[in-house]
């Protein structure tokens, strides 16, 4: 079953001197196991977007489904649990970690979900395992004594602790270095493969979303320009272009695709790279 979201409008402030319109009729299909990536420039509405996906924002018009509930019509358990399926991992996570131990940082989720204590220490377990901190050693420790990657790690796992079908990155990787963002990546790759989640990430890095993506969303003024597979999405390199997404990016990315094999039509490719 699919996260739809049919023709989403969103105006913040709407009837006040400082009226925006950050999302303008956007309409799209997540299916269930796709890797998704929105890219697009700053303030393009790529995070509006990402927060009606568990309905933390309502829509001025429009309609989110997910396993077809309509999020936002009705109050009650069924919706809770809809939207409760849908894990969201904001931009730099770890800025809301709060508790004074690892473990009850992690737990806070499940606990609030109800889980039983037992069903609340195996998850946080399987949660710092995954995220390769060892329970043990970690467990009883400050997170603010952590270093920002780990603290990053620590927040991630908060949110896989609740078994989410769907999760939500808005810019994992943003501030950390080359190593520990493809350690990041590689588990966001692994949570897909291995776990069968649903990924939906806001990235800006075109490599990022070369090597991981199924499809790709570009976002512009608060419309979505364009939503395919990489190949589709990069032959339009109008879009790309107005979007803001800089040339050198692109022909890096086409220069992957290439690489990693992905189904590409190489004259196409070799035809863009001579422009
Ligand atoms: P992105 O994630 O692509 O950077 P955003 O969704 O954050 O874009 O923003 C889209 C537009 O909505 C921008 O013009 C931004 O200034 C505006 N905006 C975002 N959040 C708010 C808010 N809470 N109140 C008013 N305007 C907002």
């Amino acid at each position: 079953m699919p996260i739809e979201v049919k023709n989403i409008s969103h105006i913040y402030m709407e009837n006040t001197p400082y009226e925006k319109k950050a999302l303008n009729n956007v309409s799209l299909t997540i299916n269930e196991g796709e890797f998704v990536a929105i890219a697009g420039h700053t303030g393009s509405g790529k995070s509006t977007l990402m927060q009606h996906f568990n309905g933390l924002l309502n829509p001025t018009k429009g309609e989110v489904f997910i396993d077809g509930i309509d999020i936002n019509k009705k109050k009650d358990k069924k919706t809770l649990n809809a939207r409760r399926s849908v894990g969201m991992v904001f931009q730099y996570p770890e800025q809301q970690l709060f508790e004074e131990s690892i473990f009850a940082d992690i737990a806070f989720g499940p606990r609030n979900f109800g889980c039983s204590e037992d069903e609340v220490k195996q998850r946080v377990k399987d949660a710092m395992d995954f995220v390769e901190l060892d329970y043990e050693e970690y467990k009883d420790k400050s997170p603010f004594l952590l270093s920002g990657g780990q603290m990053r790690r620590v927040a991630i796992a908060g949110i896989i602790a609740l078994k989410p079908k769907y999760l939500v990155l808005d810019e994992p990787t943003a501030g950390l270095d080359p190593r520990l963002k493809q350690n990041l990546l590689q588990k966001v790759k692994k949570l897909h493969q291995k776990e069968k989640m649903t990924i939906i990430m806001v990235s800006h890095n075109m490599d990022d979303i070369a090597l991981l993506a199924d499809k790709v969303a570009i976002m512009r003024q608060g419309k979505l320009m364009i939503y395919g597979g990489p190949r589709e999405v990069f032959t339009h390199k109008d879009v790309i272009e107005q979007a803001g997404l800089l040339e050198p990016e692109v022909m890096q990315l086409l220069r992957k695709i290439k690489e990693y094999g992905l189904d590409v039509d190489i004259n196409a490719l070799n035809k863009q790279e001579a422009l």
